[in-house]
């Protein structure tokens, strides 16, 4: 396959992917398009892990180690606010965060590594649904994806706005971070506003609540550890002139160490009740959920990627921060070594980052991050450049 054919194919799935996005589960069109280029490509792509996950694998033409090389699928609830020619045809659902880039960057090498098959060991090239909340990875590892496609390595790309186009960022440790989901509602007594006297503001306990759930990182959370709490709802009254029941709120917690994602929750909750309690109200619903956990490198597959991409001609930072965002691979790393490496979308338009209704995925990615792929087949952890 010559080098802009390759680019000019990738560059068509990837406009159709983001012309047809679907969200979480729901990836029907995109898993039937993705499967139908693997058998075009003389792939028997096996279906229906987590639904709609596709996952093909394809064996090298001497032994080696098996690697699992993962893209995820699935669109956001967004509304697009671009006008190009491969807009989402979609009402409501957009390819925001570049899925459709992942997806089309991995059939790419899919195609390059079936044709020629000049590589070590076997690669198992693994479509995921739903990587947005919905945690489609541990679906797909509940229901025995690891068990059907062993494997010695994990490994998944994600584009990032804001790193040069074609630059990785490779961590050595944390990535991304862990997520707590808490709804809580706070249940007073209603009563006319010009006699609060004779009712229980949940107003003024809600409002308490947010301003003292700021203090637990300020006061309580180690300062050399990182944690953000945001509370991201807070919905109460309807009538102008009345004091309502009840208000609801949803805080959006943050965090690496496990340990803190412990003391978080039991915070929140002792806050939550301490302030209801002082403000004569109730805190008649605290339903906190813990959600992805960090997403973790294993520190010698990401040398080992930096590596790589470094020998590509690549440039590869080393000392980036991680990021609060979450992100389901941290599952797969959980039960494999490898590693989630950042490749440079280049420069966010002004605003324009990930999940915005203006990305879009840089196509020039495409042959990097596919090339990076082979490259990778080529040369697995543990055994030497050839
Ligand atoms: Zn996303
Ligand atoms: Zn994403």
């Amino acid at each position: 396959m010559s080098g802009s054919n390759a680019f000019e194919e990738m560059r068509q799935w990837r406009h159709w992917l983001h012309q047809h996005p679907e969200l979480a589960f729901e990836e029907h069109q995109t898993s039937d398009f993705v499967a139908a280029r693997l058998e075009e490509f003389g792939l028997a792509p096996h279906r229906g892990l987590a639904h709609t996950g596709v996952v093909a694998s394809i064996t090298g033409n001497r032994p080696g180690p098996t690697q699992l090389f993962r893209a995820d699928m699935d669109a956001l609830p967004i509304i697009e606010a671009n006008d190009f020619a491969h807009r989402s045809q979609h009402a409501g659902k957009m390819h925001a965060c570049g899925h459709d880039g992942h997806t089309s960057m991995l059939l790419g090498a899919a195609k390059t590594l079936a044709a020629s098959r000049d590589f070590p060991g076997t690669v198992h090239c693994l479509f995921q649904p739903a990587e947005e909340r919905l945690a489609g990875a541990k679906v797909m590892l509940d229901e025995g994806l690891l068990e059907r496609f062993p494997c010695d390595a994990v490994y998944a790309m994600h584009n990032w706005p804001g790193l040069a186009t074609g630059e990785l960022a490779v961590h050595d440790s944390a990535v991304m971070a862990a997520t707590i989901h808490l709804n809580m509602t706070i249940t007073g007594h209603g009563c006319h506003s010009a006699m609060p006297h004779l009712g229980r503001d949940p107003i003024l306990a809600a409002s308490q609540l947010v301003i003292a759930l700021q203090s637990l990182v300020a006061r309580e959370i180690d300062p050399a550890k990182t944690a953000v709490v945001s509370v991201t709802k807070l919905h109460a009254g309807e009538v102008e002139n009345a004091i309502p029941d009840y208000a609801t709120l949803h805080c959006d917690i943050r965090y690496f160490d496990p340990d803190v994602g412990e003391q978080l929750a039991q915070r929140t909750r002792d806050i939550a009740q301490g302030i209801c309690a002082a403000s004569g109200v109730t805190l008649s619903q605290f339903d906190l959920q813990f959600g992805y956990p960090a997403t973790f490198n294993h520190a010698d597959h990401a040398a080992h990627v930096a590596q790589v991409a470094s020998a590509q001609g690549l440039p590869v930072q080393r000392d980036r921060y991680p990021s609060m965002a979450a992100e389901d691979f941290s599952y797969l790393l959980q039960q494999r070594p490898g590693a989630y490496v950042w490749l440079g979308n280049g420069p966010a338009q002004t605003g324009a980052g990930l999940h915005n209704p203006g990305y879009d995925f840089n196509d020039k990615l495409l042959t990097i991050g596919s090339q990076l792929w082979v490259a990778l087949a080529q040369r697995p952890h543990g055994t030497a450049a050839t």
